[in-house]
């Protein structure tokens, strides 16, 4: 019988396998397709729990947790020699309308360490703006180096993938999930990780009625870069890379369609024309989409299904890469019996 089967081979089932094989557990990750290709590749890699849960007290605690522990997880890359581009230098919040200027008031009397401007000047900005604040603790990963970065780890440590394998439906005794049914023959384990994304309620059951629906975000990337994380509210953001930045999103419920659209390309293109012209000229250099799972209350769950089902890491909307640390380091501690590092009853499925 196998130690610990994942289903999903994102940047959520790597983490999560790869802190599982750290506590010398057994652990094969079951990935249909390329481990990584799906939203973990299509995100921008924000790190802004202010930014984006500062109204959510609940999520925005688990989101500064998990950014806490990215300066631990790089330095534990850096050591197997994977760099995954972390920059915490700060990040540019934009004002373009009168809604934005009111959200820059509610913003700046909460507890979220912000300031009024950044400490350098910023002359590549549209005349457009109409008001700004600083967070200096935010940031941006580079997702794809992550992924990469986190599925080599996982490797390192013994975790097994199994990839082009897709899971039809868990396998039932009762009520207890003992595997994942399949051909020729059903693969039993002594626990059953659901890291899925956008799929896991098509794996259906108990899964299904946690109502994880995608929501397809259109991007693109295009050469040149100013210097930090730039978010105009109501619009999008502009994240820098090392030759390129990227621009996102459109934020769109249409299931799993992976079209690029005209109105999507409006969108991202607009975004940089109203925030940073100075890039409005520059070469598009990639286009893609990919899609958020999403929960129908935004939050990500987190634990068991029941006492016998199950254990999922999913929906975690846009804020999964945020929230990998804090995810992989709860589950993995939850499934092997030790007190969990963060109360997880927010989350709980
Ligand atoms: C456009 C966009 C921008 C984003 N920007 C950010 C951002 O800036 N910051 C941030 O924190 N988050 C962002 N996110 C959110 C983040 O990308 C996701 O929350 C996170 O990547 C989800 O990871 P995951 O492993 O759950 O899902 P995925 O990366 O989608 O992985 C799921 C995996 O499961 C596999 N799978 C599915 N079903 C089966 C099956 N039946 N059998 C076997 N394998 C299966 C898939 O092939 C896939 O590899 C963004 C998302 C998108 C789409």
């Amino acid at each position: 019988m196998n130690d610990i089967l994942v289903i999903g081979g994102g940047l959520m089932g790597c983490s999560v396998a790869w802190k599982l094989a750290q506590r010398g557990r057994t652990v094969t990750v079951l990935e249909r397709a390329i481990p990584g290709a799906e939203a973990s590749s299509a995100a921008a890699g924000i790190l802004a729990p202010g930014t984006e849960c500062w109204d959510q007290p609940e999520l925005f605690r688990l989101a500064t947790e998990s950014l806490a522990r990215y300066p631990i997880w790089e330095a534990a890359l850096k050591a197997l020699n994977l760099d995954i581009q972390l920059r915490l230098t700060g990040l540019l919040h934009l004002a373009v309308d009168p809604d934005g200027l009111e959200l820059h008031q509610r913003m700046a009397h909460s507890k979220v360490p912000c300031l009024s401007e950044p400490p350098f000047a910023v002359p590549w900005l549209s005349p457009n703006v109409r008001g700004m604040l600083w967070f200096p603790e935010e940031g941006s990963v580079d997702n794809r180096l992550l992924m990469t970065a986190v599925r080599s780890a996982a490797e390192q440590a013994g975790v097994r993938f199994v990839l082009g394998h897709e899971v039809q439906e868990l396998l039932w005794d009762g009520d207890r999930c003992v595997g994942v049914s399949a051909h020729p023959q059903d693969i039993v384990a002594k626990e059953t990780v659901v890291c899925a994304g956008a799929w896991t309620s098509a794996l259906g059951g108990p899964l299904r009625d946690l109502g994880i629906i995608p929501i397809k975000g259109q991007m693109m990337a295009i050469q040149g870069a100013n210097p930090c994380v730039t978010f105009a509210h109501g619009l999008g953001y502009l994240v820098p890379r090392h030759d390129r930045t990227i621009v996102g999103s459109t934020t769109e419920d249409v299931g799993f369609d992976r079209s690029l659209t005209a109105e999507g390309i409006a969108h991202l293109a607009n975004i940089v024309h109203t925030t940073a012209p100075n890039l409005a000229n520059n070469p598009v250099l990639e286009m893609w989409c990919g899609f958020r799972p999403t929960t129908p209350n935004k939050r990500p769950v987190i634990g068991r299904l029941g006492d016998r089902g199950p254990w999922v890491a999913s929906g975690h909307y846009r804020h999964g890469i945020l929230l990998t640390p804090i995810t992989a380091e709860l589950l993995s501690a939850m499934i092997c019996g030790e007190s969990p590092p963060t109360d997880p009853t927010p989350f709980t499925p």
